[in-house]
């Protein structure tokens, strides 16, 4: 389930906390952000240093966006991830230190200290701040380097590209998730987390309640018990009733992405 870290951001220790903390905000770490975020994770992005998008002249492989300017494609992308609820600050991370046997801490260029249960080092060209012996290219596909620290994008040796990157970001950002909901004692059939949406009326019918209860009990592991099953069956079915979205949210929606796009999108001749 998502966790609330806010009430311990400002710990007397000086120590920040938060869900996920990731390194570098490109396509694969902003990609990460916005699936953590979404999900309800506290998740802060860290974003200075050397970077491989800002190299580029134009992005024009980008589907969806047929041709952008690198600055274009990462102010639409720190909005969304904003308006997602989570933070992006312009700062480096220096160095990730282990936070006795469980947790682990970034340390920043400013100063800055925040203990997260995830981390996803997305930073391309730079892997000087992990921990010694931590190989961001032998994480597995999904990320996953060593107990709460995952790696994402071009950092793991992966396909270029902006959109692979997005890419994996997208799945390491899922897989950060399920690693929690797994934690939580979700079965990995129910862990998988989708991000979607449907017309309203479309679930919570009769049919649409046995479909999800014969899923739920073909995949129930048999060493959970009635209670717990009984709560993730509650969590399950909450979280894709959620999904449902009346024509007017929709529109609302589509609105606000419709606005961010003309606040970043320039015509040559300024448009
Ligand atoms: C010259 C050139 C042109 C290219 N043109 C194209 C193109 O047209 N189309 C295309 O699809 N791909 C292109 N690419 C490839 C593309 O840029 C990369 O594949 C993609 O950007 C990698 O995404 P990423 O998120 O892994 O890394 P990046 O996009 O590089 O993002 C990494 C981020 O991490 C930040 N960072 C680094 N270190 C730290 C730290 N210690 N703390 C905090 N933040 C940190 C950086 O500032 C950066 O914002 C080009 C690459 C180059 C070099």
């Amino acid at each position: 389930m998502p966790t609330d870290a806010t009430a311990d951001r400002d710990d007397p220790t000086g120590i920040e906390k938060r869900d996920v903390v990731v390194v570098g905000g490109g396509a694969a770490g902003l990609a990460a952000a916005l699936f953590c975020a979404r999900y309800g994770l506290d998740t802060l992005v860290f974003d200075r240093g050397p970077s491989a998008i800002r190299r580029a002249y134009l992005v024009e492989n980008y589907l969806g966006l047929p041709a952008v300017t690198p600055e274009e494609f990462l102010a639409i992308g720190r909005e969304q991830v904003t308006d997602a609820g989570a933070s992006v600050v312009e700062d480096c991370v220096e160095e990730v230190v282990r936070d006795g046997s469980e947790g682990l801490r970034v340390e920043t260029a400013d100063g800055r200290a925040v203990s997260a249960g995830s981390i996803v080092a997305a930073s391309a060209y730079d892997d000087e701040y992990l921990p010694e012996g931590v190989d961001p290219t032998g994480a597995d596909e999904e990320g996953r380097i060593d107990r709460g620290l995952y790696a994402a994008g071009w950092l793991t040796g992966g396909p270029h590209q902006v959109l692979a990157c997005a890419g994996h970001g997208t799945r390491v950002g899922k897989a950060v998730v399920a690693d929690r909901r797994r934690a939580d004692g979700w079965w990995d059939a129910v862990a998988d987390y989708w991000d979607w949406s449907v017309p309203e009326g479309r679930y919570d019918t009769d049919e649409w309640h046995e479909e999800v209860d014969a899923w739920l009990a073909d995949t129930r592991p048999e060493n959970v018990s009635d209670e717990h099953f009984e709560e993730v069956r509650e969590a399950v079915k909450r979280e894709r009733l959620d999904f449902q979205t009346t024509d007017g949210e929709r529109d609302d929606r589509v609105a606000a992405g419709r606005a961010t796009l003309r606040d970043h999108l320039r015509w040559p001749d300024g448009r």
